[in-house]
């Protein structure tokens, strides 16, 4: 269920990333280089077909907390905006570098007037982010940055598992 919070839209869904075919943008978890990978960013570059990594090679190699952004070509979207989480452990201060992701992630999106946006749980996969502490960081983050908005609107989170949405659904209605 959707919650208003602040005037903007929120929901945390179970799904696949590449298939919000409602909201303008989508987030990648992407790998320094922009490529093809496992997880979020192998089921991104799949559904887009090679003409996203052709335009991903000239923006690459990005750093953690950077964001970049493309067209979606095949996904039902109109942007990608690819996001290099911190590898926990390794990359430091994962907090801040994690932080920076989301703050870069919806720059790009105010900058691009996108006005629905929906993110994976970054960096909570292969780079190993224990999920609860990844999960307060992009609260605190996205809450952080809500009076700069100008065009969005809606806030997506697409989680991949049952637990991962119910601790988001936690989050969410505790806003209220
Ligand atoms: P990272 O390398 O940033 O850790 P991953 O893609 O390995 O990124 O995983 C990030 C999170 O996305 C994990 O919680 C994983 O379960 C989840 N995930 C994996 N594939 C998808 C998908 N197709 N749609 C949404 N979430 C996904």
């Amino acid at each position: 269920m959707p919650i208003t919070y602040k005037n903007i839209e929120f929901e945390a869904v179970l799904g696949d990333i590449t298939n919000q075919p409602d909201v303008e943008a989508v987030v990648n978890a992407a790998n320094a280089e922009l490529a093809i990978g496992g997880g979020v960013a192998g089921a991104i570059h799949r559904a887009a077909g090679p003409e996203l990594y052709e335009e991903c090679k000239p923006l690459a190699p990005i750093n953690p907390g950077e964001a970049v952004i493309t067209k979606a070509y095949n996904l039902p979207n109109k942007y990608v905006i690819h996001c290099l989480g911190p590898v926990y452990g390794s990359d430091k201060p994962e907090d801040e570098l994690l932080a920076n992701c989301y703050k870069n992630a919806l720059r790009l999106a105010e900058e691009n007037k996108i006005s629905s946006i929906a993110f994976p749980s970054i960096s909570t996969g292969a780079f190993r982010y224990p999920f609860q502490k990844a999960t307060d960081v992009s609260f605190n983050t996205i809450l952080g940055e809500l009076e700069r908005f100008k065009h969005l609107q809606k806030i997506r989170f697409v989680l991949f598992s049952e637990q991962d949405l119910r601790f988001y659904e936690e989050k969410l209605g505790k806003l209220e």
